[in-house]
């Protein structure tokens, strides 16, 4: 199971702290198998990698530019710098970016340069609420997925995370019936078009202590990706707990 942690923009170095609880919680369940993952603002990365060596929690970004490595970009990081400072992983997709104008094709660049520097993703994706009641989740978790990936190798190096729009960030989740129909079409997809074998797909939106259990009953959820909930130790704890333990 994957647990990834979305910090998005909060935390400052106070915040680096709460990582200790999480370090012990994480050494202490050594044999369980489970993978951590943080993904705190750019910001931090430099700090967090510091802070996690010789731990089993790993890295991540939050985002990135498609330009691999340098250019004329202000205000962009890249793929390879974000693996140069230590990240393993970035996220690609999440729906606060789409919103602010990521397209499914800039999207598709950004995976391809993230492969290519020795990245892992966690290609987001996700139908808003009018999509759902329009009754076209399928068309656009297919969408988003064909685009994304588009003539992209590698692609063992991708986790899914199916996050619903409308789910992020308002304590609404999907019925449990209705999240395993759609990871099941979305790992159908990932079988018959791209042919990957085992897929990974998580889950995003609203995950907390409460519904954790719930939802981790789900067979073939592979994973959480955490927000709101992450930037609490004890949450993200308990979460992890409740899944696992
Ligand atoms: C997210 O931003 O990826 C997310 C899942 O947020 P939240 O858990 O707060 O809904």
């Amino acid at each position: 199971m994957y647990f990834i942690a979305n910090w998005k923009m909060f935390g400052d170095l106070k915040s680096l702290k709460s990582l200790n609880k999480v370090i012990n919680f994480s050494s202490k369940y050594k044999r369980k198998k489970f993978k951590l993952i943080y993904c705190p603002p750019y910001t931090l990365l430099d700090s967090f990698s510091k802070k996690i060596r010789k731990t089993r929690i790993e890295l991540g970004a939050q985002n990135c530019h498609f330009e691999i490595s340098n250019g004329p970009f202000t205000g962009s990081i890249s793929p390879s710098m974000l693996k140069n400072i230590g990240s393993n992983y970035v996220i690609i997709g999440h729906s606060e970016n789409r919103n602010m104008g990521d397209t499914d094709s800039q999207i598709n660049k950004k995976i391809n340069s993230s492969i290519k520097s020795g990245l892992k993703i966690i290609f987001c994706i996700g139908e808003t609420l009018i999509q759902k009641k329009k009754k076209k989740t399928n068309q656009i978790l297919s969408k988003q997925i064909l685009k994304g990936l588009f003539k992209i190798n590698n692609l063992n190096k991708i986790l899914i995370a199916y996050e619903p729009v409308w789910s992020i960030g308002t304590g609404a989740v999907p019925r449990s019936f209705e999240l395993e129909k759609n990871i099941t079409f979305i790992k159908k997809i990932l079988k018959n078009k791209f042919r990957i074998k085992n897929p990974k797909v998580l889950y995003g939106g609203s995950v907390n202590p409460k519904n954790a259990k719930n939802l981790a009953a789900i067979n073939n959820i592979d994973g959480f990706l955490i927000g709101g909930a992450s930037q609490k130790a004890n949450n993200f704890i308990d979460i992890v707990k409740k899944t696992i333990i």
